[in-house]
């Protein structure tokens, strides 16, 4: 009994191999697809279930349009954004890779995104009322405008108390999205059908970027943009000691790092600025806005041990302006390159830098580790952002200190392409290689 099913099943099996080769059938015919009524914003559509997957899809082209969304697609990856947040996804031909890869799906006709990733990533209106899906903008307000001049730069600042897509109108207008209240001193505000339209002081060509929670317009062209900007941030401060070892304190001892590493590039040339002067409280976010048109960003910290950790943020070019601006470099041709980079440097800056960073730590005889991690305060950089983690070992002595904020200084230089000779300390570090290291930003 057993080997005539065996045998017939191998028959079967046969038959079949042998009837595929002599004629070939079609793919496998999908089930029909499932779907259910949707309203975007308010455009009636409908969203569907790839695979059979519980997993709602929308059109992303529509929704883009419907929500007013930034759209950015090109090859296997697409983005849509709303300001500063941005929900990238890779696309995928097929329906079960795309709902097992959290990824978008290449139908015919048009890329569909996972809604409720989507509105997560985007902090979106989402429901689901009985047999219909709703997705929306949540409603925002505008709470103040800043304007500010520095560096022949005019900067208008809206404050929201959510992220919302703008348009420039013109070059004194901009329209807020899904805005539907608020006051702001400085610019004259209109309620229109698709959120507010702000009429903004001064005049000449503007050009619109998105911080968190804030839409920001600026004109004319920084002076000295040529002339790169250090940004270091000492961790802690105020009533936040950081790390205390010994008696101790983290925010001290990183301060002063700073402050030498200023001291040690100030012949240079180059800009440095510091993101405390003194012994002052500073959150994160006014860090990361601080240091977010640097072309170096390095942020000090102090851990208990004898060894330096040095860490990238992963999430660090995600934001529009970063990842649009890293696309235009290549095709850009001087001078308007040489102006893009300095809001933005190649992919792969960070890490070129903290190896850099992490030769020259090895010079001194330190050892030192490359890591990644979520670091608000690199967040909001497009050049090269290093949090670095000294041992309370390393930095207690100020000979440690001058030696590693020396160290620090020699790579800051090196990526820069501005190394001279010279401004390495007598026996501390290798022979100094005259050529830039690729990916710095001359
Ligand atoms: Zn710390």
């Amino acid at each position: 009994m057993r080997m005539y099913i065996s045998r017939s099943l191998i028959g079967a099996l046969l038959s079949l191999a042998i009837g595929l080769a002599q004629n070939p059938t079609p793919a496998p015919i999908s089930p029909p697809l499932q779907t259910r009524p949707a309203v975007l914003g308010s455009l009636e559509s409908y969203v569907a279930y790839p695979a059979g997957a519980g997993v709602p899809y929308a059109p992303a082209s529509q929704l883009a349009k419907a929500l007013g969304l930034g759209y950015l697609g090109g090859g296997s990856r697409l983005s849509l954004s709303i300001g500063s947040r941005v929900a990238s996804f890779t696309v995928y031909p097929s329906e079960a890779q795309a709902v097992s890869g959290g990824g978008a799906w290449q139908r015919s006709g048009g890329i569909w995104v996972p809604l409720p990733l989507l509105a997560r990533t985007l902090d979106l209106f989402y429901e689901v009322r009985g047999r219909e899906i709703a997705v929306g903008l949540k409603p925002a307000r505008l709470l103040g405008a800043v304007v500010t001049q520095s560096e022949g730069v005019e900067r208008i600042t809206l404050q929201l108390d959510r992220d919302v897509s703008a348009r420039l109108l013109s070059d004194d207008r901009v329209g807020l999205v899904g805005v539907t209240g608020g006051e702001a001193e400085g610019v004259t505000i209109n309620s229109v059908a698709y959120g507010l339209e702000v009429g903004l002081p001064g005049s000449g060509p503007a050009r619109l970027y998105f911080l968190p929670r804030q839409v920001v317009v600026e004109r004319g062209n920084p002076k000295g943009s040529r002339i790169p900007l250090v940004v270091i941030d000492p961790g802690h401060g105020g009533a936040d000691p950081g790390t205390i070892q010994s008696g101790i304190r983290e925010k001290d001892l990183t301060l002063n790092l700073a402050q030498t590493l200023r001291t040690l590039l100030a012949p240079s040339g180059i800009r440095v600025s510091l993101t405390r002067q003194g012994d002052q409280a500073l959150s994160l976010q006014d860090r990361a806005n601080a240091g977010a048109f640097a072309q170096v960003l390095l942020s000090v910290h102090v851990t208990p041990g004898d060894r330096v950790n040095l860490y990238t943020n992963p999430n660090q070019g995600k934001l529009l302006f970063i990842s649009k601006g890293r696309q235009l470099l290549p095709n850009t041709p001087e001078p308007r390159k040489s102006l893009l980079l300095g809001y933005v440097s190649p992919e792969g800056s960070s890490t070129d830098f903290a190896k850099l960073l992490s030769e020259e730590i090895s010079a001194v005889g330190v050892v030192s580790a490359l890591g990644e991690g979520d670091y608000l305060a690199l967040s909001q950089n497009g050049g090269a952002a290093v949090l670095v983690e000294f041992g309370f070992d390393n930095v207690s002595t100020p000979q440690g200190r001058q030696q590693l904020a020396q160290a620090m200084a020699n790579a800051i230089l090196k990526y820069l392409g501005r190394f001279q000779p010279t401004n390495s300390a007598p026996g501390t570090n290798p022979p100094p290689s005259s050529q830039p290291k690729p990916g710095g930003n001359p």
